[in-house]
């Protein structure tokens, strides 16, 4: 008996170890030939060529119907989920905000494991985008993810143990990781964020077994006279400098690789997208002159050393946040009657891009919304046609698009069925104007920019007006012709990543909540689910025992919903949701929504001066976050309605003494005086005043 017992605990253990019914670890070879593990959603895009496509076909146009919730789990926060869940062998491994990690059963949505990294509250200040995470990255009996405050973890798969643990940033500094990672030829490559804050952006590869450091390439050379790195960006370090003026190195210049990190196979190499620079402001970063090497760019390494190949640079000298990380697609597209191997971008310009991976010779470049800031792309040179006063030198420019980019990080699909990409697409305008009296914040929010330039109207049609010229498109690209083939119209923009699938569907959810299922030749919506909460992470689709599944985190969050007052109907957030649907499916699903409170009532007299300046503060500190004119979405508190807005002292604790930075509100004391913070609340105050009279809670007239 005891020693059946061994030998069947053995077993067990084998099996456990293994990950997988079929007894193999995900390895290389699984991850190059993962399109042919269609019950299997392996890496970050589905395939090393992250087209987002699942081979599954048991769900259809023609049954979608039947599509109902088969299990569903409520994580412990009402930040943004952006995560691709991963799906190996039956078991589902997904991240919420603040870093923590999940494993499920995929079929009954058991909960195997959880890993809270324990990231600081305070780390949350460092995040422009909101508190998320995109996702794991699974290899070899581990899981690896990058944490809000720059490290990256390893996990065992099984037990969901740390096996170790590396410090990727220098922490005295304002980085932060949202990305996923992506293992490539055992080693781990992970990015970073914070080029609205002051960082030099690079991307590093990690061994997959022990977490040494094997290269690393920066987006942005030394600063002037400074020493090389000693890393693989080296080679190119004076090619760089010549395209920088004056000290960039005083923000770090920029250029974080955020998000896209995408394993060529083909030509063994790794295609990193590149963020803005640091300031924004071209004329402050780099004193107006300059390409500024290798800001909004997408570069091409060596896979095994990380030494630089090719690049292509979609906005030289960038000065609007028009970052060129978004989500990379790798394609083998017929053009002109010859096989080309292509790259496939659209990044915030609103330029779709389709570019030659063995050379990055650009192919082809259309818009796909409307561009003011540029009329279009010269093919000699590869390069934007700016139209006059884009970059802001000559007064205010409204700019179409802007910062929140005509595409952001939701990720696109491409169907090699249809040919075509499904792309989540926005249409924001913003004014760009010079910030006269730029001084610089050492670890804050430093764009360079006078966010003054875009008012908040009180008045409700202006405010509508304003409302009405944002919106958000599903578009089926024809990326050969680039041209449009269809396009879903959403009365907003920031709506949720795209999945695309042989059963000749497109799965997207919106800023709304619906989850919904499109005819991926016709755009005809087929089906659609009230998820209860806003939509912006991408659906993947998997297998087990024959059932298809498709999977979706639910819950609002990111950079539009912080960073901007025209979110309708703003409420306090639910909690975000894992959902999993499959025909058939008929499990009972609520959410209950969140009242607002009340407007506070400010009983203090505050002088005029105390108003002006707390407007000019807290506009160019706090907005970025509790929304411009201190009209919030739900995803942070509304500072218009927090009981501490009545009272100074309860005001200054949080501002100055930072009594809540285990939730992410950090101490401004590094920035603020008391007597600024008080000038803050002058504003918020006369904001909620104005809140209170529309809510018919009270005059604003009468205070
Ligand atoms: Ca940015």
């Amino acid at each position: 008996m005891k020693r059946s017992g061994v030998v069947l605990a053995a077993l067990m253990l084998l099996a456990g170890c293994s990950g997988g019914n079929d007894g193999r670890v995900v390895d290389d070879a699984r991850l190059l030939a993962a399109a042919e593990e269609s019950g299997n959603w392996l890496t970050h895009g589905g395939t090393y060529e992250e087209q987002r496509f699942s081979r599954l076909d048991a769900i259809t146009a023609d049954n979608v119907d039947g599509l109902g919730l088969a299990w569903s789990h409520e994580f412990d926060t009402n930040r943004g989920q952006e995560a691709t869940p991963i799906v190996v062998d039956g078991t589902l491994y997904t991240t919420s905000a603040w870093s923590k990690v999940f494993a499920f059963d995929a079929a009954t949505g058991e909960l195997k494991w959880s890993f809270d990294p324990e990231v600081p509250g305070e780390a949350g200040f460092n995040a422009c985008c909101d508190v998320v995470n995109r996702g794991v990255a699974v290899y070899e009996g581990k899981v690896y993810f990058g944490t809000l405050d720059g490290r990256l973890i390893a996990l065992d798969a099984d037990s969901g143990e740390q096996v170790w643990s590396v410090v990727t940033v220098d922490q005295s500094k304002p980085y932060t990781i949202t990305g996923a990672p992506r293992v490539v030829k055992g080693r781990v490559l992970i990015g970073n964020g914070g080029a609205e804050y002051g960082v030099r952006g690079y991307v590093s590869a990690y061994d997959a077994d022990d977490g040494s450091l094997a290269w690393r390439f920066y987006t942005v050379p030394p600063g002037p006279g400074a020493p090389p790195d000693g890393a693989a960006s080296d080679s190119v370090i004076e090619r760089a400098r010549a395209t920088w003026s004056g000290d960039w190195s005083r923000f770090g210049g920029g250029g974080t690789v955020w998000d896209a990190i995408v394993y060529d196979a083909a030509f063994d190499q790794v295609l990193i997208g590149v963020g803005n620079g640091s300031p924004w402001n071209h004329q402050v970063r780099s004193e107006g002159r300059g390409d500024n090497l290798f800001i909004s760019s997408v570069v091409a390494l060596d896979a095994d050393t990380g030494q630089y190949k090719w690049h292509y640079q979609g906005t030289p000298g960038e000065t609007w946040d028009f970052t060129q990380t978004q989500p990379i697609i790798l394609a083998d597209l017929t053009i002109g009657g010859s096989p080309r191997k292509v790259m496939m971008q659209a990044p915030k310009n609103g330029f779709f891009y389709v570019i030659d991976r063995s050379n990055g010779q650009l192919v082809s470049a259309e818009n796909f919304v409307p561009t003011n800031w540029a009329t279009g792309i010269d093919m000699a040179t590869g390069r934007p046609i700016e139209a006059p006063n884009a970059r802001y030198t000559n007064g205010p420019f409204l700019a179409m698009p802007s910062a929140l980019g005509a595409h952001n990080w939701h990720p696109m699909a491409f169907s090699p069925v249809t040919g075509l990409v499904y792309l989540p697409a926005q249409e924001v305008p913003m004014a760009y104007a010079n910030d006269a009296n730029f001084q610089g914040r050492e670890g804050g929010w430093n764009p360079a920019i006078d966010f003054l330039a875009n008012p908040v109207p009180d008045d409700p049609a202006q405010f509508r007006a304003i409302r009405a010229m944002l919106k958000g498109q599903l578009i089926a690209w024809d990326p050969v012709r680039q041209r449009e083939v269809w396009r879903v119209q959403y009365d907003g923009p920031w709506n949720g990543g795209v999945l695309a699938t042989a059963g000749n569907l497109v799965f997207q959810g919106n800023a709304r909540g619906q989850f919904q299922a499109f005819a991926a030749d016709t755009g005809r919506k087929l089906w659609s689910f009230e998820a209860g909460t806003g939509i912006i992470a991408p659906p993947i689709s998997y297998s087990v025992d024959g059932v298809q599944y498709v999977a979706i985190m639910a819950g609002y969050g990111g950079a539009y919903p912080l960073s901007s007052s025209f979110v309708d109907n703003p409420r306090p957030m639910p909690n975000g949701r894992l959902l999993v649907f499959r025909l058939g499916g008929d499990t009972p699903y609520s959410v209950e929504q969140m009242p607002n409170p009340p407007a506070v009532e400010v009983t203090t007299r505050f002088t005029a001066a105390q108003v002006e300046r707390g407007m000019r503060l807290y506009e160019s500190t706090c907005s970025v976050c509790h929304g411009p004119a201190a009209i919030s979405s739900g995803v942070l508190p509304d500072l218009r309605r927090r009981p501490s807005l009545a009272d100074a002292d309860s005001w200054n604790a949080v501002v100055i003494d930072g009594i809540l930075k285990d939730r992410g509100m950090r101490s401004f004391s590094r920035w603020m005086t008391a007597e600024d913070a008080e000038a803050v609340r002058a504003y918020v105050a006369g904001r909620a005043a104005v809140l209170r009279q529309q809510e018919g809670g009270g005059s604003a007239e009468r205070r």
